[in-house]
């Protein structure tokens, strides 16, 4: 029934491809130039800039992987989308980043994002954390989001590193979530679709119910599930292999770099895990839908 490839279980290690990377237009702590320039000295081959709510970063990276002739980028974007209970970050790669519509769209997510953003840092402030919202706005630069917080409450002295930051007071349950009104699974994949591109469930590991609802989001649309994602082993793999084959899903990936500096970090090219198998990036293309 499916194009399933026996190369795309094993993935390719060295790994070639990467399609899952940040810049500080989001919540990234590298330039897209410094990150250009930093994947280039890997094996990596094919790349994707995928910010959360943000094409921004795409320009100046475009311009600088111009002098790596053995790489290609792939114009990508992360949206934060749900289906029901659960949260799905919904990559879209191959997306055309300047469709007017896509670029209209982002930038009214991005207003929410700084909604949300700004309902937090009043939480935080309630409980005694005294940063401030234009600091926030200021360290993030581009699209906004709880990294940026983070980052500010680093600053002041309260924490040691933006994983403690979610851990007391950011995370899911913490006291300082504030959340934004939701875009559906359905709407993300839509976007996404209307702008030439693909959608991808990003971390399935992190998505809750997502071997219930994964047949859901096939039927809307769904093109691809990341399989080699960040921190996964080959028993991982297999579970979210088995339910790419299931759902004809091309099973893709990359490390969701965001240049933190910590010593867990997965970094891009890094040579103690596969990344995906060179043939998806072709298959990811042939399933772009046709623009009218
Ligand atoms: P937001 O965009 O405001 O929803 O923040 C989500 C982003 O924060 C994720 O995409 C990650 O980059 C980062 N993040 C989420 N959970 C954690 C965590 N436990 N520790 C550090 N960063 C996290
Ligand atoms: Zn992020
Ligand atoms: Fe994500
Ligand atoms: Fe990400």
């Amino acid at each position: 029934m499916t194009a399933w490839n026996e190369e795309w279980a094993s993935g390719c290690l060295p790994p070639k491809v990467d399609l899952h990377l940040h810049t500080t237009a989001s919540d990234g702590l590298l330039s897209p130039s410094a990150l250009i320039e930093q994947v280039a000295q890997t094996g990596l081959r094919t790349v994707a800039i995928c910010d959360h709510d943000t094409i921004n970063g795409l320009d100046e990276a475009y311009e600088v992987v111009g002098k790596y002739p053995q790489l290609d980028l792939i114009a990508g974007v992360e949206l934060s989308t749900t289906l029901g209970e659960s949260e799905v970050h919904m990559v879209g790669l191959f997306i055309d980043h300047q469709d007017p519509h896509l670029l209209e769209t982002l930038a009214e997510f991005r207003g929410r994002r700084e909604g949300a953003i700004e309902r937090s840092v009043k939480k935080l402030n309630d409980l005694g954390l005294m940063i401030t919202f234009e600091r926030v706005r200021e360290l993030a630069g581009g699209a906004i989001g709880r990294p940026h917080i983070a980052d500010a409450l680093m600053e002041a002295g309260y924490i040691k590193t933006r994983d403690e930051a979610f851990d007391k007071y950011l995370g899911d349950d913490g006291p300082a979530r504030s959340r934004r009104s939701p875009t559906t699974t359905e709407e993300g994949i839509a976007l996404i679709h209307a702008s030439g591109g693909v959608a991808v469930a990003a971390h399935p590991q992190t998505i809750s119910k997502f071997f219930d609802i994964v047949g859901q989001l096939k039927g809307e649309g769904l093109d691809g599930i990341e399989v080699f994602a960040e921190k996964y082993d080959a028993e991982d793999r297999k579970r979210y292999l088995d339910v790419a084959r299931k759902h004809d899903l091309v099973p893709v990936g990359g490390s969701d770099y965001h240049a933190k500096g910590t010593p867990d970090e997965i970094l891009p090219g890094g040579l103690d895990r596969p990344g995906p198998a060179s043939s998806v990036v072709g298959e990811l293309q042939r399933r772009r839908p046709s623009r009218s």
